[in-house]
């Protein structure tokens, strides 16, 4: 299903919903269930939808108007927590505060210090933010990110990759599906195979991806320390985001050590938490847990849709992701837990 189409769905769920009431009637419901829950929310980045950004606009989370409406909702009708608070309640089995929320963003773009964080700070809400350290040190740049770029840089407007198959470029339509179907093919592939084949985007493509391109997209350590004097915290992503199953043990080592230890080094604080690339179920495994445990990380979190209590795995932690153009009734609608259940629903009835 197309992008434009699955927003326009989106839209009419939270009209539908809440106009017919349903959403009144099942937050009343819900405060009935008096079980121990907490719901992790996912953002990525927060910064106006701009078609003509040359980056992956589809990672775009809210924009910071719609980030404002979100946060003073949860300051009112919610209890944010704490990632390390939800973990003391996971250790020693202790009472949830009622309608608990953990707000986490990934991979550590610019915009979360410079459109997030401050409305974050307004409205006293902590949050921690998993940063992939090789960004941050430019050491490169998501490959998503590095597909769009290349993509919307380049003068071709026709292409074939081996594999792939044939891509026309003479519409902004065009580009954004040929980023879309790119980017869910690279999904599936090796590491190592998947930067080759970006490098020959490049090639035919005729593009450069600039050193320096990282600096403008992502986090600085001075923002880092900035933010983590004003109450957020810090999680481990590892270096580069490769899927770790889709590498060596050695190198899914590496790359979480690694990472964590740059953190610790530039924060002067111990690294506990942790987020699976991808985070998807064939994401990590029981040998990637145990590296986790073995070098003082005390919980992990999924990109798996669903809430947690304090029965659950803390290296398998749910979380639910929120995505541009996400209206308030949708908002609400994913952290009572009935938007995933009718749009997956609706979703595969309609694929099929
Ligand atoms: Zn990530």
């Amino acid at each position: 299903m197309d992008k434009r189409r699955e927003l326009l769905i989106k839209k009419l769920f939270g009209i539908v919903i809440f106009c017919s009431g349903f959403l009144h009637l099942y937050r009343w419901i819900k405060s009935l269930n008096k079980k121990q829950e907490v719901t992790i929310l996912v953002y990525h980045r927060v910064q106006e939808y701009h078609e003509e950004s040359n980056f992956d606009a589809s990672i775009i989370s809210a924009s910071p108007k719609n980030f404002e409406e979100q946060m003073r909702f949860l300051s009112t009708n919610y209890n944010v927590i704490s990632f390390d608070r939800f973990i003391e309640h996971i250790q020693n089995k202790t009472r949830l505060p009622e309608k608990s929320v953990v707000i986490t963003f990934d991979d550590g773009y610019k915009d979360n210090y410079r459109n997030a964080y401050p409305i974050l700070k307004k409205y006293g809400l902590p949050a921690t933010v998993f940063l992939t350290t090789g960004y941050l040190d430019n050491i490169t740049i998501p490959w998503w990110d590095k597909v769009a770029y290349i993509i919307n840089e380049t003068e071709c407007t026709d292409f074939e990759l081996t594999g792939f198959g044939r891509y026309s470029l003479k519409t902004d339509i065009q580009k954004v599906e040929a980023i879309h179907s790119i980017q869910e093919k690279l999904k599936k592939i090796k590491e190592e195979e998947k930067n080759l084949l970006i490098r020959k985007l490049e090639d035919i493509l005729n593009v450069e991806i600039p050193e320096d391109l990282g600096r403008e997209l992502f986090l600085s350590w001075d923002e880092v320390r900035e933010m983590s004097k004003g109450g957020i915290s810090f999680g481990a992503h590892t270096v580069t985001h490769p899927i770790l199953t889709k590498v060596s043990t050695e190198k899914a080592k590496e790359e979480i050590v690694e990472s964590k230890e740059r953190i610790e080094k530039e924060l002067g604080k111990p690294v506990k938490l942790f987020a699976y690339p991808n985070g998807e179920i064939n994401d990590f495994n029981n040998h990637i847990k145990e590296i986790l445990k073995d070098n003082g990380f005390t919980c992990a979190v999924l990109s798996i849709y669903g809430t947690n209590d304090l029965k659950s795995d803390p290296y398998e932690l749910k979380r639910i992701r929120i995505d541009n153009f996400d209206t308030l009734p949708v908002f609400e609608s994913k952290l009572l837990g009935i938007f995933g259940r009718i749009y997956n629903w609706f979703f595969k009835w309609n694929t099929q």
